[in-house]
């Protein structure tokens, strides 16, 4: 259907219903406005008239409910109208969830089921359309004046921060359209693996804390609770996957899962899950408009995010090459490390590596390029359990000097000495 577009100046008219899906070219930017009527992106509602300017390599779909001009400035990778979109069934989700909020907002605060909103968890393979669904239901909940939590337990293609990490974030506002989620305070618990089979346990482990801790804010917070919490999951589904997902649906207590794009995963979630009644399992139509990512493509995302991090969507942001001593910082790698040997172990037995031990890493120039989570953690022992405060990236080792630089998001001393390593890498280009 799309095609490239030229440069220059044009109008699309969109019928009641009906999107305008459009890929921003690999190298400029597009800017778009709203002429007349109103439209939504993603959940978030265009202003009249103002240009917005969107990064290149951008997908996205411009949706009116009741008409509406659009103008663009610039070429696209590909730009169409469609008018078969799954909106309708999505907000009409939103409209239930928006009835709990309300029956648990009425609801005495003393009591911790009914003052809690509704916990909902998107789930689905990859490119279903599960990160564009949250971000629907998150803006359309934060537009009604929620504050819904954010939980994004995708550490693949995570939307709070960089891959690697699980993470959650209050939504105050509708979600921008070009800067997605602000980046200043999320939560963050870092797994240091894009993919959590290079540490299934510790992925657990991680889950877990961020739950509590969303958990102990909800017991605090009448309005969070009643708000609620929308969860992204990754696409990986089967086998361990799929044990991921039930983990994640059972550690948030979630009451609403929306399955998407998959009739297989659905039946076998709905046949699960049967014996707990107070929790819904809903089937979602795929949308059209998603646009599938192979793993080239979803690399280049992930460094384009971790450069996101440090130099801000635009280049706004200026980071700051540091320079420390050996002595002055203190590397871990979660699990693995030195294992039992094996003349200790009982015949027949294989040493296993404990996926949750605290290991000190030496410095050497294996750490470099790779990118490391600074921790809050007052004392080594408190690194599994605690989240994180940002990341750094090493670009030099100076081994003679024992000297170490840095790149962090600002000048001066780390929040913290404790740094974790794990396989995450970035290299500027
Ligand atoms: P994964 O699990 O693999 O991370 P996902 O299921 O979360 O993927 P999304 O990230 O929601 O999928 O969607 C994939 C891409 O398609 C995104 O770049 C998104 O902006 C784009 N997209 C989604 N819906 C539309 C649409 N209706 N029109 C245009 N682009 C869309």
């Amino acid at each position: 259907v799309g095609a490239p577009t030229m440069a220059g100046t044009r109008q699309v008219k969109l019928d009641k219903e009906c999107e305008l899906r459009v890929e921003v070219g690999a190298d400029t930017p597009l800017r778009l406005r709203l002429v007349t009527g109103t439209a939504e992106i993603f959940g978030t509602e265009l202003p009249p008239e103002i240009w917005l300017t969107f990064p290149p390599r951008l997908k996205f779909a411009v949706f009116t409910w009741y008409g509406a001009t659009i103008e663009m400035d610039g070429s696209t990778e590909t730009d169409y109208t469609a008018d078969e979109t799954p909106t309708v069934s999505y907000v009409n989700v939103h409209a239930i969830l928006e009835g709990r909020r309300n029956r648990a907002k009425a609801s005495s605060t003393s009591d911790p089921d009914s003052s809690q909103g509704p916990r909902v968890i998107v789930v689905g393979p990859t490119d279903s359309g599960k990160s564009t669904l949250t971000r629907m239901l998150l803006s359309w909940a934060a537009k009604q004046g929620w504050k819904p939590t954010f939980v994004d337990l995708d550490s693949g293609q995570g939307s709070i921060t960089i891959p690697g990490c699980v993470a959650a974030t209050p939504i105050e506002l509708p979600i921008d359209p070009v800067e997605g989620i602000p980046l200043d305070m999320p939560l963050v618990y870092f797994l240091g693996h894009t993919i959590p089979s290079a540490n299934t346990e510790l992925y657990k482990v991680l889950v877990k804390e961020l739950s509590r801790t969303i958990e102990r804010h909800f017991a605090g917070n009448a309005e969070a609770r009643a708000a609620g919490m929308v969860i992204n999951t990754m696409g990986w589904i089967e086998g361990v996957g799929y044990e991921l997902l039930l983990h994640a649906i059972d550690t948030f207590n979630a009451n609403v899962v929306l399955v998407l794009g998959q009739e297989k995963l659905y039946s076998i979630l709905k046949d699960v899950l049967k014996n707990k009644p107070n929790v819904d399992v809903v089937k979602l139509q795929k949308s059209g408009g998603v646009v599938s990512r192979n793993a080239k493509v979803r690399q280049k995302d992930r460094n384009y995010r971790i450069r996101e991090y440090f130099y801000g969507l635009t280049n706004d942001l200026s980071p700051h090459s540091n320079i420390a001593s050996f002595s002055d910082l203190f590397f871990y790698r979660i699990g693995g490390g030195p294992q039992a040997p094996r003349s200790a172990l009982p015949i027949g037995a294989e040493p296993v590596a404990d996926p949750t031990r605290l290991v000190p890493v030496n410095i050497n120039r294996d750490l470099l390029h790779l990118v490391l989570a600074v921790s809050f953690a007052k004392e080594p022992d408190q690194i599994i359990s605690s989240n994180i405060a940002g990341f750094i990236c090493i670009t030099d080792i100076d081994i003679p000097r024992k000297k170490i630089t840095y790149l962090a998001p600002t000048v001066g001393e780390l929040p913290s000495r404790f740094l974790i390593v794990g396989s995450l890498t970035w290299l500027e280009t």
